[in-house]
């Protein structure tokens, strides 16, 4: 395990965040005194920990509006994204044609690549919506593909790198009055925004617990569309309590959390705008998660202001999945950023547990780093 002394400051809460002392506490009683297997229910023990997935599914469901019973755990978003494509592949009406799926250019991996296997499998094809300079959908664009005939639409509920919310309520309304069904990717979204699942009519809506302060390991797809295969195994009560736990306190802490939140990011974009000439904002600062922010530094490479501050500061280049691999953010590109934009561009969000002292030095160090990075060129 790595020496705790002068850890970076933590800014990269888009990938993952710290777990709420709470929901450990939750983790490990279930882990603990809560031992029982789920499936064992002809004791004590089994009743009591197949209650507390009961619970789990109980509070997820409060988080996003929707029932308990619609309530599927999952390892993960990926997980649950997986299973909801498989599962509308599964049920479309006409078996002999692909599932005609039309989705944003700026979903997530997890998403894309379960899209491209349908695709691969012959059992989908897929259109895709544009988004503009600041990650915003094309909704007549979108308006346009519903009607020419479309059976399932993916739309996430909020950007993983730029920040930008997107309106799913209206997503929800266009795909069913062309009688499509939805699939809403929340996994950034939960737990900072209000979701509406059942008054929205959505079909499908996944999150994950490490995105809202709860362990890795555990999420959720949302949906009453029935006949949704369980997952295998005994299930991982101690992960699904942290989920459960976490969405309550979600649920009772958003709405004075997120202004907090929006208020530290607030905080580093006006010290990094100060601090760093022709700072460009990426994103839509009107609809943007309260935690985001997402910078461009023309022409000085994202890789060397990192590698500068890494010792002080955690941040990156853009989705985890991207960090370290060579290939440009498929979401910048959709969003068309200049290369010098693109090239420079540094992914951040704040966190509820970072405090403003943090949040200015974290400003500082990148300050002056990116200073160095440019006398370096
Ligand atoms: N969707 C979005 C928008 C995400 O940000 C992520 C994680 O980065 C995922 C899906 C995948 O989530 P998980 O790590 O739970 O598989």
């Amino acid at each position: 395990m790595r020496e705790s002394r002068e850890r970076p400051i933590y800014l990269d809460h888009h990938a993952t965040t710290p777990v709420d002392p709470r929901v450990i506490e939750a983790v490990v009683h279930a882990m603990s005194v809560g031992f029982g297997n789920p499936n064992s229910t002809e004791h004590f023990y089994g009743v009591e920990a197949s209650e507390m997935l009961e619970s789990a599914r109980h509070d997820v469901a409060a988080l996003v509006s929707a029932r308990p019973d619609g309530i599927h755990l999952t390892s993960s978003s990926t997980a649950a994204i997986r299973t909801a494509v498989a599962h509308a592949v599964a049920r479309r009406a006409k078996k002999a044609q692909p599932l005609r799926i039309v989705a944003s250019r700026i979903e997530h991996a997890a998403v894309l690549n379960a899209l491209a296997e349908a695709e691969r499998a012959g059992a989908a094809v897929v259109r895709w919506i544009a988004v503009d300079h600041q990650a915003r959908l094309d909704m007549d664009e979108l308006r346009r593909e519903c009607r020419s005939g479309a059976d399932l639409v993916c739309v996430m509920a909020a950007n993983n790198e730029v920040g930008t919310i997107y309106d799913t309520r209206a997503v929800c309304q266009l795909a069913a009055e062309t009688g499509a069904s939805t699939l809403i990717d929340a996994t950034q979204a939960a737990g900072r925004v209000d979701l509406r699942f059942s008054e929205w009519g959505a079909t499908y809506m996944v999150l994950s617990a490490h995105k809202m302060y709860g362990p890795k390991g555990a999420g959720a797809l949302v949906t009453d569309a029935g006949s949704i295969p369980r997952s295998e195994g005994t299930p991982n009560v101690p992960a699904f309590a942290g989920l459960g736990e976490a969405c309550r306190l979600r649920r009772l802490e958003m709405n004075e959390d997120e202004p907090a939140v929006a208020g530290l990011r607030d905080r580093l974009q006006e010290r990094l705008l100060n601090g760093v000439p022709s700072l460009v904002i990426n994103g839509d600062p009107k609809a943007r998660l309260s935690h985001s922010l997402h910078v461009s530094v023309p022409d000085v490479p994202n890789d060397v202001v990192i590698s500068l501050v890494r010792a002080r500061v955690a941040l990156s280049t853009g989705s985890a999945c991207h960090s370290g691999a060579l290939e440009p953010s498929h979401v910048l590109r959709a969003m068309d950023l200049s290369p010098a934009l693109q090239e420079g561009a540094l992914r951040m969000a704040v966190g509820k547990f970072n405090h403003a002292a943090e949040i200015d030095a974290a400003a500082e160090y990148l300050s002056s780093a990116i200073a160095r990075a440019r006398a370096m060129l």
